[in-house]
């Protein structure tokens, strides 16, 4: 069985107070709540990252994630975090290569790699974002592109070292748009992307991979996109800013 997983992309939001708020109102909602078994992950800015700890402690399906990470282990690289950091305050995840990191600062492929290593080798479960922009997908080519980036960056790790990573599938043109894939468009492409992780390591190993679904996804159209059968969860930026809604895509 692969694991169902939700995680929350909060990007540069949330001043203090609203962040602990936001995370007390989750916790609150999902303590007691039956759909124990989707894992759920908050992935707030690095600031957060102690106090949302301390608050999500004793609600075991709640994990804590960084939206990046550093591509070195350590040293003199003013403003930037190390996996090892995350990871001694308490993250067991980390989103890598988000399409706001790869447009905004330039995130390669190559670099991807090098932090997906860092991720990998201090015990964090990368969440590796892929997607195709507007015009890849307007040109039909958007299959080839997801497994081109998908190709250059994880194909070089093991089979042991790719069942812990988490693909989250994000078309460009569906992120904070409100414009979200069809769950069709989505089991599409997500199927590919099994296939071509199938490819490489083996139907075993592809079937073990949560392949989330991320782009304007909200309380009514989760459902939906959810019930394809290669969708494992969803990656949620503007909604998981809201408690009741992030809460009710988990349910
Ligand atoms: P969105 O963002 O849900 O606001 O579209 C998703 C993401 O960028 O991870």
């Amino acid at each position: 069985m692969r694991k169902k997983i939700v995680a929350g992309n909060w990007k540069m939001n949330c001043l203090q107070e609203e962040g602990q708020k936001l995370t007390s109102e989750i916790v609150n909602m999902i303590k007691d709540e039956p759909t124990a078994d989707v894992t759920v992950v908050l992935n707030p800015p690095y600031v957060h990252l102690h106090a949302v700890n301390k608050l999500i402690a004793g609600v075991d399906r709640l994990h804590l994630g960084g939206q990046n990470c550093s591509d070195q282990a350590s040293g003199a690289y003013t403003g930037e975090i190390s996996a090892s950091m995350l990871a001694s305050f308490g993250a067991s995840y980390v989103i890598i290569g988000h399409s706001e990191r790869r447009q905004y600062f330039n995130e390669t492929n190559e670099l991807l790699t090098a932090k997906t290593r860092q991720a990998l080798d201090n015990g964090l479960q990368p969440i590796f974002c892929c997607g195709e922009p507007l015009e890849i997908r307007e040109a039909g080519t958007h299959e080839a592109y997801v497994k081109e980036q998908l190709t250059a960056s994880l194909f070089n790790f093991s089979e042991e070292e790719l069942k812990k990573i988490v693909i989250a599938y994000e078309p460009i043109w569906a992120i904070g748009t409100g414009k979200t894939a069809s769950s069709d468009q989505a089991q599409d492409m997500h199927a590919a992307i099994r296939k071509h992780l199938a490819g490489k390591y083996g139907d075993a190993a592809a079937n073990e991979i949560s392949i989330l679904y991320g782009g304007s996804c909200k309380p009514d159209n989760a459902k939906e996109i959810f019930s394809k059968t290669d969708v494992d969860g969803g990656l949620i930026g503007g909604a998981s800013l809201k408690s009741r809604d992030f809460v009710a895509i988990i349910q």
